[in-house]
Formats: structure tokens, sequence, C-alpha cells
């Protein structure tokens, strides 16, 4: 809007109200925009994908940005989030810029940095990439807030990862599509009980085109039949989730399928071959849980390094199969993260599915988890988006919705207040399943329909 037509608007008002345009309003209209650091720095919002190589191996790193900071994500495991300077400096950095030509930009994007701070923080960000290369302990999915760089950063605006259940390719093809374009670098693909080998596939080879992390979920006898795991691995997927229940083959099998434990080991077997990352994933219930420790010992033997965990929980009564109480989850919870650390598996939480009665357990556990996290969501193939905890209901359409439009559903926003309240307590201090929400509060499971209404 030019001057004339400022002062046209300012005389005639707005055409709905017709109201005139206060003197505060046209100075605050003339007045030139201030640049955001980002738009100084000539850093765009975006999702930017980078391969880093250190010791002989690449690590695949995603930066998404907006407009005022943004999240840098190493494979799928690690992520921290990032103020503007830290997405400056994160993208010099992995665009092999030298570090005195960052600073010089930092200098320049923000008002009162001097040369001294602004190098010191391009290398406190150029440490923080090189651990992110090889991802410990320090940066856990599971926590993404890095207390050092922006701990006021809420991290549930706008998911890092979407489980999607396989289908045809005409439905996943525009998800996987919309999920780069709003900058979700990682989708988990659930194979389900009888996938379409070669559908399977696509996807996976669609997503890495893309430049998404891909991983696939599913039992050990769907997915290591015939070469469906070789196939997997050449088209790229990064991470296979296998259902592990148990060291003992009768108590998985029990749950998963007679000679289920077998093939998922055989799997655990053939991704190794393969180079691609198993994890294992383990549904907590009376009899999984009762051989905890010797499962992740079993793991670790196998060169399983990674393990995720829920529980099947109900709020009162026994389930005939075995379900876990809310008040045996604390107590479940720790024995799963003493265990994994003494076998130097590393632990991942998703959140309590709620048992119905009326299915049976092993219909529940066959299911698995609705989503990979606080961080991921799920989206079913006709669009619809999921949040990881509460009732089964959709928050928005991914395919029609404006990601704002979903992120401020009542959906959203209620499952948002309930784990970004304060829900936390001294009873169990350092528990890391704490970090999200309470277990055993059933108001922040993942609630919903019966197996056989699916
Ligand atoms: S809120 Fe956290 S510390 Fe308190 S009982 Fe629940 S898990 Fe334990």
């Amino acid at each position: 809007m030019d001057l004339r037509q400022l002062m046209k608007a300012a005389i005639l008002g707005p055409r709905v109200s017709r109201e005139p345009m206060s003197f505060r309003q046209l100075i605050n209209a003339l007045r030139p925009r201030t640049l955001l650091p980002l738009e100084k720095a000539g850093v765009k919002p975006g999702l930017y994908h980078y391969l880093r190589e250190a010791n002989g191996t690449f690590t695949r790193f995603h930066l998404r940005v907006d407009s005022t900071g943004g999240v840098l994500l190493a494979n799928a495991s690690a992520a921290t989030h990032l103020r503007a300077s830290g997405v400056i400096i994160a993208k010099g950095l992995l665009e092999g810029e030298r570090p005195a030509v960052i600073a010089d930009r930092l200098v320049r994007s923000f008002r009162g940095v001097t040369p001294a701070q602004a190098a010191a923080d391009v290398d406190r960000l150029d440490r923080i990439l090189t651990e992110l290369t090889s991802p410990g302990d320090n940066y856990p999915i599971l926590n993404l807030a890095d207390p050092a760089f922006s701990p006021e950063l809420a991290p549930l605006d706008r998911p890092l990862s979407a489980d999607l259940p396989l289908a045809e390719p005409e439905l996943l093809v525009p998800i996987l599509d919309r999920l780069w374009e709003l900058g979700i670098p990682h989708v988990t693909l659930v194979a389900g009980e009888d996938p379409d080998a070669a559908a399977l596939v696509r996807a996976v080879e669609r997503a890495e085109d893309l430049g998404l992390i891909a991983g696939v979920r599913g039992q050990g006898s769907v997915l290591a039949a015939g070469t469906l795991l070789r196939d997997l691995a050449r088209a790229g997927v990064d991470h296979v989730d296998l259902t592990y229940l148990s060291a003992q083959p009768e108590v998985h099998d029990a749950l998963a399928g007679s000679g289920d434990h077998e093939q998922a080991t055989r799997a655990m077997v053939e991704l190794g071959e393969n180079e691609v990352c198993p994890v294992a994933e383990v549904a907590l219930v009376e009899s999984t849980l009762e051989g905890i420790e010797e499962t992740l010992q079993s793991l670790a033997s196998r060169g399983v390094g990674n393990a995720a965990f829920y529980a099947v929980a109900m709020t009162e009564g026994k389930s005939t199969g075995g379900a876990l109480r809310a008040d045996e989850l604390i107590e479940a919870a720790r024995l799963v993260e003493e265990s994994a650390e003494e076998s130097s598996v590393r632990y991942l939480w998703y959140p309590p599915v709620r048992f119905h009665l009326g299915s049976s357990l092993a219909a529940h556990v066959r299911r698995g988890p609705r989503a990979g996290g606080d961080h991921a969501v799920r989206v079913e193939p006709d669009g619809s988006v999921i949040p990881a905890r509460g009732p089964h209901v959709s928050a928005g359409n991914l395919l029609k919705d404006a990601w704002e439009t979903i992120r401020n559903s009542e959906v959203f926003c209620r499952y948002r207040r309930r784990v970004e309240s304060d829900t936390h307590c001294d009873d169990c201090p350092g528990l890391a399943i704490c970090a999200a929400d309470c277990p055993r509060n059933p108001a922040g499971w993942a609630d919903g329909r019966r197996v056989e209404d699916e």
C-alpha cells in the first residue's frame, strides 16, 4: 500500500466497519516494519536437509526454520530447539561456512551482540552439532528442549514425526508430500497385519526422495517375510521398529502370534546385515513386565540398542490377559528404566494405551501404540490428525487444513494443555517417563476405539 492509499484508508476506514483509522494506527502503518533477525540474516522459513560425515559415518540433519527459531533433528533419534541465533549458526555450519563468517552475520543480525559473544555462540553450537552427530543420552527425543539454548520454547506446536498406517499410494503420496511441506521431517509407516509389500517399499522410496526420515513399524512375522526387509533397506529405510515382547518365545508368541518371536529375531539379524537400525517395540503387560530385565539383556546381546515402551493399561479391575493397572505404572516405568540403563539400551516412552474390555490383550498389542511419543501425531490415510494422547478424535485434516487450524483446534489445544501443564511431583525424581505426563493419570493415555471397531 503506498502513502496515498494509506491516507485514503485512514479517511475511509476499513471496508467492513467503515470506522476511520486512528492517528496511532496510521503512524504504525506508515512506520517501516522492523525485520526479524532471521530475515536480516537471509534465512527463510522451511525444512532444510543436510548430510554430515564424522568418522566414516553419515548423519542426516533436518533443520526446521520458522519465523522466530527452529528445531534441529539428527537422524531419527536426537533433536534440539534453537532460537533464531542458533538457527543462523546451525545453517551456516551445516552448509560449511567458516565460523568467522557466521559470527559476522550474527553481529549484523542482532543488536548489541559483540564479536566475542558471537564467536562463543558459534563454538558452542559447533560442539552441539558434534554431539548430535553421535547422539547419546544428552539429547533424547523425549525431552526436546535444550536448556542451554531455548528453555522457554514449547516443543509441541508442530510435531517432528507422524505415524502413518500403510494405504494405497494414491492416499499416502499426498500425505508424505504434505508432511515435507509442513516441515515434519520424520514418518513411521505402520505396516499392519497384511501389508502390500510393494506399496510399503514405494512409500519408503517416496519419503526418502522427499528427504524425510522414514521408518517402518510391524511384527517380525510380517516384515521378515520374503525379501521385504532387504527391499526396504534398498529403498533407504532408516529404522524398522519390531514388536519384541519378551526374551521368552512363549510369552512373546502368546500375544504376537505363534512363531512371531523366531521371525522377529530373524528380522533383527537381517536388519543388521543390511545396516538398518532396528528398534524394539515393547508392550508392557503383566507377562512382559515380569521378564523385562532378561528382555533388555537379550536385546543388547542381539545388538539392538534402542527400545520403545508403552503400557497397555486399565483404570480398574483386572483384565484376563494382564493389562497393567494405573497404580502399577510408576513401578513398571522404574523397572524398565533401571533395566534399560543396566543393559545400555536407549529407551523411549510412548503414551500408555487404554485397554478396552471386550477386546483381547493380544489384539491391543498387535495394534501397537497410537503414535511414537509426544513429538509425534497419528495421521490416518484420509488425512485425519490424531494427537498422541487422549480420545481418538481428529484435530483436523492434514490435506485440507492449514497447520495453524489443526494446532488451534479444541482437540489439539486440549492435548497440549494436558502435556504442557505441570503435572510433575516429587514422588519419583529422575524418572524419564515423567517428562511429558504422569503415566498413572488415565487422562494422558491414548484412548479410543475398540480394536474390533477399526
Ligand atoms: S508426576 Fe512424575 S514424579 Fe509424580 S508420580 Fe507421576 S511420574 Fe512420578
